[in-house]
């Protein structure tokens, strides 16, 4: 497997990770995932966007152009034949000896390999189950920062009670998934949780809310409450790799008739009719 190791492909023997890197100590970094259809990539300017921000929101700058990252990401596809998949990619601080404050001007270090992903047939048909979860993480979500750690115990705390994703909420109100974004539909509205500090603002949020706008839907960009959880019509999740994925059932309790809607039936079309329209181009 090649690996882009700064602006290098190499082997991944080759990648050496310093014990004092600020990722490895601190969570120190911001990473994006990134995916691969027939050979292309979707939405990469969007993600190279998104990952340009976040690194510039903790102070970190990348060590080179957007335009140049674009272009090495691509020959990494090409060299390790993606053709199905996706794209870990990861900026951390670098380098300096261990204290929490960091010295002006650390090297950053960039690496990017391929991601096996798969569409979740069984789950994008059927619906899912979500676990409610307390959202106990910190009040910069909108950064894709390395620091998982809220995340990866809700997961872990829906999988460990037989759903598919945690579904996370602040006093009473739903902010998203633990790594999906999260839609609620009622008398015909899609509502979600506005883009601010308390979210991560998906790529495929904002590819869906273009095809929402460019159809007859209504949507709204307000929260919701676990209240209003129990009375909903529909409900869904999204994310790069899971696309649109129904939502039939909360904590044991049935959201609408327990089956995928049909609102969420038509955007996970029109989303897929999105894909194919991008890999003609
Ligand atoms: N919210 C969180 C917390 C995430 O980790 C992710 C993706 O990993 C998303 C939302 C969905 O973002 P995207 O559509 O860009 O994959």
């Amino acid at each position: 497997m090649k690996i882009l190791y700064e602006d290098q492909l190499v082997d991944r023997d080759h990648v050496k990770i310093d014990l004092e890197d600020r990722g490895y100590q601190f969570g120190d970094g911001v990473y994006e995932v990134i995916r691969v259809y027939n050979g292309q990539f979707f939405t990469l300017r969007e993600h190279l966007e998104r990952f340009e921000r976040s690194a510039n929101e903790l102070k970190m700058e990348l060590s080179y152009s957007v335009e140049k990252l674009e272009s090495l990401l691509k020959d990494l596809v090409l060299k390790n034949d993606v053709e199905d998949g996706g794209i870990y990619l990861q900026l951390t601080r670098g380098i300096s000896p261990r204290q929490h404050n960091f010295p002006v001007g650390t090297k950053t270090m960039l690496t990017a390999y391929p991601l096996p992903s798969r569409r979740p047939e069984k789950e994008q048909l059927h619906g899912v189950k979500v676990k409610l979860v307390e959202d106990v993480r910190w009040l910069r979500c909108d950064i894709k920062s390395l620091n998982l750690l809220g995340n990866v115990m809700a997961k872990q705390e829906a999988k460990e009670n037989g759903a598919f994703e945690a579904l996370l909420h602040r006093n009473g109100t739903i902010t998203e998934g633990s790594s999906t974004n999260f839609y609620l539909v009622k008398d015909g509205v899609i509502y979600t949780h506005p883009a601010t500090n308390l979210i991560l603002n998906g790529i495929t949020r904002l590819k869906l809310m273009e095809i929402i706008k460019e159809g007859s839907f209504k949507l709204e960009e307000k929260s919701v409450t676990l209240e209003d959880l129990k009375n909903a019509d529909e409900a869904f999740i999204t994310s790069t790799t899971i696309e649109v994925v129904p939502v039939v059932e909360a904590d044991n309790t049935m959201i609408g008739n327990g089956e995928p809607g049909p609102i969420t039936r038509k955007l996970q079309s029109l989303f897929l009719g999105k894909i194919e329209s991008e890999k003609s181009k």
